[in-house]
């Protein structure tokens, strides 16, 4: 029986077998699968599907009732690792996933062409049509990054008859800009190949075009409507109240996602094969989500939630989102509501998950900070719905702050996780001591709630 708050039994013995190890095991069968899936677990690629059918294979033997909801979604790939190359002897290689990378839903193609700047001097450089004003028809348009959408130079310079776009990171003030992960959205009918660069690349090739020397561009890419599914798990016995707890299963086509979100997907099957080996009777449903195409625009999530009945709906009584628990220099983000609302049930559910996290984490000296509820996860479709929610997070490209490096160690002007959206996100990309607090106060919720009476509170 849970009394004034404390901890109920199902939440202490919960949080105790839910193992970093065993996290971890799940997350290496998963960069294997990318290993042999082209370096990624993208929805609707080869990856993901294994993906689905690992989680699936464990759910089941544990004794689950397995769904699995299908969306369909526009999905991209590089057919091939793009090359860029200096034509002639007086470039240097350029390393994919080091000096440049092809942009999400870029275009393909190939050619030996110049490399024209364009309006470098300026900050806006290519985000105006007449920027392109006398672009040589056919050549590489090199553009900065940074004050506007690559999207909008991307279609600035098609429509200006560039042949390739490469978008260099922005020169900063501090040291050089790192190679950067870029998409144009899914959106995007740009047909051009479209490419990020680090700083130091970019004026590698500011150098080839003051030399009037050609570069030499190869992308192939695969686009096309394919179907993918998420993965649904629930213990057997009907509840009107149901605890969910939810992590993206999929990556972006550029790596393979072990940390974004590898980390929340492991440590949710982790849980949920644990509270199965335990058996416990608990007073509520308990539901576990594996989400299909959340890098693609939380289609999974939406989906499902727009696949309920009124009625099912009102049986969930809270969602927990789980979207990267393992970031290299990490911070202990919890989902907050950005601004105090009128209390309504949503507003006082999310409200008191919120301070169940932070004061469990609290309660062994571990500070937190709040991060702002706003559409970037899966849990958006289920506050729309006015399902309370929560969720942890343990920070992406943003960059840790001075005072977050005291409260939470690490280091302080580099992001929170540098691989976030490469293909460096492997199996290195993590940290055992973030991941393991983070997995204890979420596993912790998710025990506490199973047996509450009135979730969330
Ligand atoms: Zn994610």
């Amino acid at each position: 029986m849970t009394v004034g708050g404390a901890p109920s039994g199902l939440a202490r013995r919960l949080t105790e077998a839910v193992t970093v190890p065993g996290i971890r095991r799940h997350q290496r069968a998963l960069q294997r699968i990318a290993d042999r899936s082209h370096g990624n677990r993208a929805a609707g690629l080869p990856g993901y599907r294994r993906s689905v059918r690992y989680m699936a294979t464990r759910l089941l033997q544990a004794g689950y009732r397995v769904s699995y909801p299908r969306v369909r979604i526009e999905t991209w790939a590089e057919a091939r690792p793009t090359t860029l190359a200096p034509a002639g002897p007086a470039g240097t290689d350029l390393v994919n996933g080091r000096d440049f990378s092809l942009m999400a839903y870029s275009g393909g193609g190939e050619m030996t062409e110049r490399v024209t700047p364009v309006d470098r001097a300026d900050d806006s450089s290519g985000c105006e049509p007449d920027d392109f004003d006398g672009f040589p028809a056919g050549d590489i348009a090199l553009v900065d990054g940074a004050s506007c959408p690559y999207l909008i130079q991307a279609d600035n310079a098609e429509a200006a008859g560039a042949g390739a776009v490469v978008v260099a990171a922005p020169r900063t003030a501090g040291g050089p800009a790192p190679l950067f992960p870029g998409t144009l959205g899914s959106d995007a009918e740009v047909t051009i190949p479209v490419v990020s660069a680090s700083e130091a690349a970019g004026a590698s090739l500011g150098r080839l075009a003051e030399e009037g020397a050609g570069l030499r561009v190869s992308a192939g890419v695969v686009r096309g409507m394919r179907p993918a599914r998420s993965v649904v798990a629930e213990r057997p016995g009907a509840s009107d109240k149901v605890v969910m707890a939810g992590a993206h299963l999929d990556s972006v086509g550029g790596g393979p996602g072990i940390n974004d979100n590898g980390s929340g997907a492991a440590t949710i099957l982790e849980m949920a094969l644990r509270l199965a080996r335990l058996d416990p009777d608990t007073r509520n449903g308990v539901r576990f989500a594996f989400w299909a195409a959340e890098e693609e625009g939380l289609l999974g999530s939406t989906a499902y939630i727009r696949g309920l009945r009124a009625a099912e709906r009102d049986d969930i009584a809270l969602y927990l989102n789980f979207d990267m628990l393992g970031s290299p220099n990490f911070v202990r983000f919890v989902y907050a509501i950005a601004a105090p609302g009128p209390a309504t049930p949503y507003e006082l559910g999310t409200a008191a998950v919120e301070a169940r996290f932070a004061r469990y984490l609290g309660q062994r000296d571990l500070a937190t900070e709040p991060i702002p509820l706003e559409g970037g996860s899966d849990h958006a479709a289920f506050s729309a719905a006015g399902i309370p929610v929560g969720g942890l997070f343990s920070g992406a490209e943003g960059i840790k702050s001075r005072s977050e490096a005291e409260d939470f160690g690490g280091s302080a002007g580099e992001p929170y996780d540098s691989c976030y959206h490469l293909a460096c996100d492997t199996i290195v990309n993590n940290s055992n001591l973030g991941l393991g607090q983070l997995a204890d106060a979420a596993t912790h919720a998710v025990g506490v709630y199973a047996d509450q009476p009135d979730p969330p509170s």
